[in-house]
């Protein structure tokens, strides 16, 4: 019998490409049968997790039968406190990838229009389809957003912008005056929702964080996340600042206990961890610089050098990736973002980016095609 499936499922869906995460370390060892697996490739802190969220997950209550306090009281608390904004303007996802999702679900609908740049990061989109919304993809220039060509674009349907800042896989970032004038320029009728999954590590001066506009743009929503440098991302948490009223909207479509209780604990610990923020910056900062001059040897060059990883143009992205694969090494070809000679690796640990490196120089020898 012929099945009814393909015919009943939505559009956005149908024409749906599932986002492909990096390989886990498990599936590979599997696949090669070996113990020892380097993974640069989802920009994960190599630190590991703070060692005061491992503390507080050790001495919780172990009530997991009770369910989460949906509200995740403490972890907003304290994040009012670091963000000096009140907990009425911040709202709680399982990762910031589920707010994407919420923001959607209260502002677009299926004729409206959610905008991002070409080389965004692949969760904009997904997101977009998966509502059954249109998905614009406005073309990038060097690699990042062209805000002009963007506002070019809006018109009465765009509901949502979309800009990672920086952005992930490309590094490319925008200046707090580009995205002040940016602001401005954007209608009411369209919101911004400006991503700062890397925020804790951009050190430049000129680097924005976009939470400082939210008195001035009533449009404007921040996202951050817990999964790069307090290195939860396993747990699935990450939140959004906003004006208390899209926060209202917000929370009104959460699931009533999107965050687990282990996550909210470690989260509400990972934050007041200063040791553990430090000493992933500087491990991350000596890791860029011996990846940064490591690859300069090679010939190569990123297209930036910023957050906790490198987009290197490379001869053969493909074959180099099986062949690192082979010796464990797991980086990320960006062929589904259209970049087929680009790989983007994370920043490891001094000894990671060894084996990378010195298995780097030793495919150098081969031929890559
Ligand atoms: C890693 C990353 C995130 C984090 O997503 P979570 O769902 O919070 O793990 C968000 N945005 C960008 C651009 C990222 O690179």
């Amino acid at each position: 019998m012929q099945s009814k499936i393909e015919s009943m499922v939505v559009p956005g869906v149908a024409e749906l490409k599932p986002y492909q995460p990096g390989k886990p370390i498990e599936a590979l060892k599997r696949e090669l049968n070996i113990h020892q697996v380097v993974k640069l490739a989802s920009n994960e802190n190599p630190v590991g997790p703070s060692p005061k969220a491992i503390e507080a997950i050790r001495r919780m209550s172990l009530d997991f039968h009770f369910y989460p306090e949906g509200s995740a009281y403490q972890l907003k608390q304290r994040l009012s406190e670091v963000h000096q904004r009140d907990v009425t303007q911040i709202t709680t996802g399982n990762g910031s990838d589920e707010i994407f999702g919420m923001i959607l679900k209260c502002f677009v609908q299926s004729h409206h229009e959610v905008m991002a740049s070409q080389y965004a990061f692949a969760a904009y989109a997904i997101a977009t389809k998966a509502h059954n919304a249109k998905f614009v993809e406005v073309p990038a220039k060097a690699w990042g957003c062209d805000l002009e060509a963007m506002l070019h674009r809006i018109n009465e349907n765009t509901r949502v912008i979309f800009i990672a800042n920086p952005n992930n896989p490309t590094g490319t970032w925008i200046d707090t005056e580009s995205l002040r004038q940016f602001l401005k320029a954007v209608p009411s009728h369209v919101l911004v929702v400006v991503d700062q999954a890397y925020f804790e590590y951009m050190q430049t001066a000129d680097y924005p964080n976009a939470a400082d506009f939210l008195d001035e743009f009533e449009n404007l929503l921040v996202t951050f996340t817990f999964s790069k440098i307090y290195g939860l991302a396993g747990l699935r948490v990450g939140y959004c600042l906003s004006s208390a009223k899209i926060a209202d909207y917000l929370n009104r479509v959460r699931l009533p206990f999107n965050v687990n209780q282990v996550a909210q604990v470690a989260a509400t610990a990972a934050l007041g961890d200063e040791e553990h923020l430090a000493c992933s910056l500087q491990t991350n900062q000596q890791g860029m610089l011996q990846l940064r001059e490591g690859i300069a040897q090679l010939g190569w060059s990123s297209i930036e050098y910023t957050a906790n990883f490198l987009t290197v143009e490379v001869p053969n992205a493909q074959a180099i990736d099986q062949q690192l694969l082979q010796q464990g090494i797991i980086v990320r070809p960006l062929l589904p973002y259209g970049m087929s000679n680009h790989l983007r690796i994370t920043v490891g640990l001094k000894r990671e980016n060894e084996i990378l490196l010195n298995a780097l120089n030793s495919l150098k020898e081969v031929q890559y095609d």
